[in-house]
């Protein structure tokens, strides 16, 4: 199983020690708009528990994030006028995973707009903020 780094990215918003673009939280989860979206809406769902990837948490705390990725999903879709979403989770850096946290990505996707490259390059702080304002006020 994959070690879990206590000073990665994501464990550095848990903490509040850098900020995000907060769509939800509850106990178990935070989600969080991607500061590198791939599609308008891209967000993360990422766990409280420290797992590194979908190998390294209790099934009860999958169950648990996969439900806040089920109940945000559609809401997040019709927030920025999207036609489907894709749920995308990477586990090692050969599948493409570069954050060893886990997390879920929700990308809402519209008929015929391309998905934008992974790491494609920063959003502007504004847009991200008006994106996280528009989808918090259809939670
Ligand atoms: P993955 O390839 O599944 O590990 O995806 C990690 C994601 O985290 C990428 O899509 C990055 O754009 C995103 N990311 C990295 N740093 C931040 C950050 N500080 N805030 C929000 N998203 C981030």
């Amino acid at each position: 199983m994959a070690s879990y780094e206590p000073d990665n990215i994501f464990a550095k918003i848990l903490k509040g020690e850098i900020p995000c673009h907060k769509l939800y939280e509850d106990d178990d989860t935070l989600a969080f708009l991607d500061i590198m979206p791939r599609t308008e809406g891209h967000t993360l769902v990422i766990t409280k528990e420290q797992a590194p990837d979908l190998f390294g948490i209790t099934p009860q705390g999958l169950g648990k994030l996969m439900a806040v990725v089920q109940a945000l999903a559609p809401k997040i879709k019709t927030a920025v006028g999207a036609d489907g979403v894709l749920i995308q989770q990477f586990n090692g850096a050969a599948a493409g995973q570069t954050v060893f946290h886990l997390h879920v990505h929700i990308l809402p996707i519209k008929d015929g707009v391309a998905l934008g490259p992974q790491e494609g390059g920063m959003a502007e702080p504004d847009d991200l903020a008006m994106t996280a304002e528009k989808i918090r006020t259809s939670l």
